[in-house]
């Protein structure tokens, strides 16, 4: 069968990317991502059954999707992960599977996410000192992360890519260390300005811009802008001068990257949202209860046909509700 051409919403950007969450739990507690009290755990029978979850995949590749990224909570704590990683992968026409991880379960599953036919895999690590990496966690040991990195190398996927969300006054007298750990190896280290995604007085205040960011790198290194990748989003990469790896730089806060925007994604509870700001989102439930795929496939391609052109993030007062993202998957 021929591979369905990615739709285009009435913005004019090509959507051939999905980010599907798996799961809203997860072993750590990221004081960015979750209010400090957590956030009440949905029942499992909220949860999609993984059976609903390649349905819902299947549509969204035949609409066009070429890309699915499987995020959570934290995707490798649901029972039964990798044998669902197998059979999507599997699902034909899909061109890249990818997961984002926080990397705490990477040293015992590493290889099985290989063979199950994970293409990459996103490590989230927001520092290199175990103690602020426990503050930040609020219950985080590092030393299980870098151990996952050491299995994922191990297991022979082409290049790691680390997910750092810079923090003023928190870690972003790191950013230095980061990039130079891709000196020596092929890593693509991607800085993320800090969301204000869940209601906290100092909230603003810890977004570094990402120009002030590259600014800083580029005092201590010597940056040659790569450009951006094909079939990804949002990071715009530099290498430092004679490095084997990449720095890469998301700026959803200072720079839109709404224009470019190429995504929908799925809640574990089957919310289909155009966009992260989306409010609850298109419930796609009542359409999986019909037969055949068709009703599937008409409620994504209406969440992309009523895709927003950009989000207002940082300007004005904050009217929004908290949106922790462990819910929706980053
Ligand atoms: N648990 C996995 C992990 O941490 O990689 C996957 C889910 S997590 C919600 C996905 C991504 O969202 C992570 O890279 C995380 O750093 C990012 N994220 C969460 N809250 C954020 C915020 N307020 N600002 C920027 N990035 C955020
Ligand atoms: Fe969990 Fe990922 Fe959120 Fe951290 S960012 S609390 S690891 S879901
Ligand atoms: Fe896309 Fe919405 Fe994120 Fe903009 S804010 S990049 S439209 S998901």
């Amino acid at each position: 069968m021929k591979p369905a051409t990615p739709p285009v919403d009435p913005h004019g950007r090509t959507i051939n990317y999905m980010r599907l969450s798996v799961t809203d739990r997860c072993n750590l507690r990221c004081a960015y991502c979750m209010p400090a009290e957590g956030v009440p755990m949905r029942s499992h029978a909220d949860i999609l059954p993984y059976e609903d979850l390649l349905r819902i995949s299947r549509a969204a590749i035949s609409l066009g999707m070429e890309k699915i990224r499987v995020t959570g909570g934290e995707p490798l704590v649901r029972k039964g992960i990798v044998r669902f990683l197998e059979r999507l992968s599997s699902l034909p026409g899909l061109r890249r599977l990818v997961l984002t991880t926080n990397g705490v379960l990477l040293r015992e599953m590493a290889a099985d996410l290989k063979n199950a036919g994970v293409e990459s895999l996103n490590i989230s690590i927001d520092s290199l000192r175990p103690d602020t990496f426990a503050r930040i966690t609020r219950c985080g040991d590092l030393r299980q992360v870098l151990e996952g990195i050491e299995a994922v190398e191990r297991a022979g996927f082409p290049f790691v890519k680390f997910n750092v969300v810079v923090m003023r006054g928190v870690n972003d007298d790191e950013v230095a260390d980061f990039a130079a750990l891709t000196v020596d190896r092929p890593y693509r280290v991607r800085f993320i300005e800090y969301m204000p995604t869940l209601p906290r007085e100092d909230g603003k205040d810890l977004t570094v811009p990402g120009e002030e960011l590259l600014r800083r790198l580029s005092e201590r290194f010597r940056l040659q802008p790569v450009g951006r990748e094909k079939l990804t989003g949002p990071a715009a990469y530099w290498r430092i001068e004679g490095a084997a790896g990449m720095v890469g730089v998301i700026t959803p806060v200072s720079c839109h990257f709404c224009r470019e925007c190429n995504r929908i994604r799925v809640t574990s509870t089957g919310m289909a949202k155009g966009c992260l700001f989306d409010g609850d989102g298109v419930d796609l439930k009542p359409f999986l209860r019909a037969e055949g795929d068709d009703a599937l496939r008409r409620a994504l391609r209406g969440v992309i046909e009523s895709k927003p052109e950009r989000h207002s993030l940082g300007e004005g007062p904050d009217q929004r509700s908290a949106l922790p993202m462990s819910e929706v998957g980053g």
